[in-house]
């Protein structure tokens, strides 16, 4: 994954858009927390107004203003709490709070325009939390603080009646607060993204079987075999298992040796990958040469066509030896077992059909090896007589 220089997001939309959706639990949590605990602050600063106007009608002008402010964020951080938002919602919530308190602050630096230097420094603080703090786009923390440093600047020239020294320190500290917060925000965006990468790599490595790229035992008994998880990718109709194991295998690494059986292994590997859905079904590499398809949404027919193309596809294809010499072929067994999950099958659904498909495969060996035995596992028998039964496909 590439990273976008300047923000330091990641440079694909996809990646991206992933990466926020993975982080939006956390991002909501985050929002609701620091608009809140910025809005006290805020509030807490009416003592300022106090102090300098004393109390009268334009002390209560701003305290009306710091009540608006606090009236924004806090209905953004209850948003933020209480509704599952949409990442794009938590930035709008994000930045029109940072519009209201930046609108407030101004008005009421205004309304107390002898103190410039003051307002200056608390703008800078304001522009570190935009950048760094609040949850929010780079985009959109750049454009608000450019913005309201510019408007700031603006309105100290108008009301402020300060030196030229002043107004070229306070130029030169509020643009130290945006070059900081900018290339801080650049920095925090760029680990966090490394984090998520390293930790999506680091769940692929421990999903997966190193040699043939297929998940491995530790995916399918903690994933794979999790009660909720057929629930949760949707399989609400036929579950069917395909368990397959290559026949004489260790006579090819006796043969040829186990580069050659490597070779087998992963090309098997391939085939079933290729011949079966992405993102819906999954293979398993079961043991050394055994290899579980689990198919979601797929009947016991469905399981056998698929057995039969893999049976006839393997057995067609054939691996080279490492010294070009000799073509290595040979045949593999299918167990194929299917339930109907509408039928309320039980949590340990698919541990059970792997067993049958197990014993299935081994039905297959004993019968001569290179064939299909199937068998529908459905307790109302609703998938029909032929399906009800042992299938022996040759
Ligand atoms: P059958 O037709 O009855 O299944 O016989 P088989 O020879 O295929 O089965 P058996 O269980 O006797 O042998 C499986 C062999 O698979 C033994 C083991 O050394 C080999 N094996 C397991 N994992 C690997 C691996 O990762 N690479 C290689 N090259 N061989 C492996
Ligand atoms: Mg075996
Ligand atoms: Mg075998």
């Amino acid at each position: 994954m590439t990273f976008n220089p300047l923000t330091g997001e990641f440079a694909q939309r996809a990646h991206e858009a992933a990466f926020l959706a993975h982080k939006l639990p956390q991002t909501r949590a985050l929002l609701g927390f620091t608009l809140v605990f910025c809005t006290v602050f805020y509030a807490a600063f009416a003592v300022s107004d106090f102090a300098a106007l004393g109390y009268g009608p334009h002390f209560l002008q701003l305290c009306a203003a710091r009540g608006i402010v606090a009236a924004t964020a806090g209905t953004c951080a209850w948003c933020a709490y209480r509704t599952p938002l949409p990442v794009a919602a938590t930035r709008i919530a994000a930045s029109g709070a940072e519009i209201v308190a930046l609108a407030c602050f101004m008005f009421i630096a205004v309304r107390r325009p002898g103190e410039f230097h003051w307002h200056a420094m608390s703008l800078a603080i304001m522009l570190i939390v935009i950048y760094l703090y609040i949850p929010n786009g780079f985009a959109n923390a750049l454009v608000l603080a450019s913005g309201a440093t510019a408007a700031f600047l603006a309105l100290a020239l108008r009301f402020g009646g300060m030196t030229s020294a002043d107004v070229v320190t306070m130029v030169m500290l509020l643009l130290l607060a945006n070059a900081f917060g900018a290339l801080a925000a650049r920095r925090f965006n760029r680990v966090t993204r490394e984090e998520y990468e390293a930790r999506l790599q680091l769940q692929h490595t421990a999903a997966r079987d190193h040699l043939t790229g297929c998940f491995n035992r530790r995916y399918l008994h903690e994933t794979l075999m999790h009660p909720g998880q057929l629930r949760t990718s949707g399989a609400d109709g036929m579950l069917t298992v395909v368990l397959c194991d290559i026949d004489h295998f260790k006579r090819i690494n006796d043969t040829f040796g186990h580069a050659c059986g490597d070779a087998v292994l992963r090309g098997f590997a391939d085939l079933l990958r290729r011949m079966t859905r992405d993102g819906v079904d999954s293979v398993v590499r079961y043991g050394g040469e055994e290899f579980l398809a689990i198919l979601p949404g797929t009947d016991l027919d469905g399981g056998i066509h698929l057995a039969e193309r893999l049976r006839t596809r393997f057995a067609d294809t054939s691996v080279m030896t490492d010294d070009g010499t000799e073509h290595v072929c040979t045949t593999a067994s299918f167990g194929v077992a299917c339930a109907d999950l509408a039928a309320g099958a039980g949590d340990h659904v698919l541990r059970d059909l792997i067993a049958i498909a197990d014993k299935l495969m081994y039905d297959a060996k004993h019968a001569g090896r290179d064939q299909v035995c199937a068998r529908c596992a459905c307790s109302n028998g609703a998938a029909g007589p032929r399906l009800a039964g042992l299938v022996n496909t040759r």
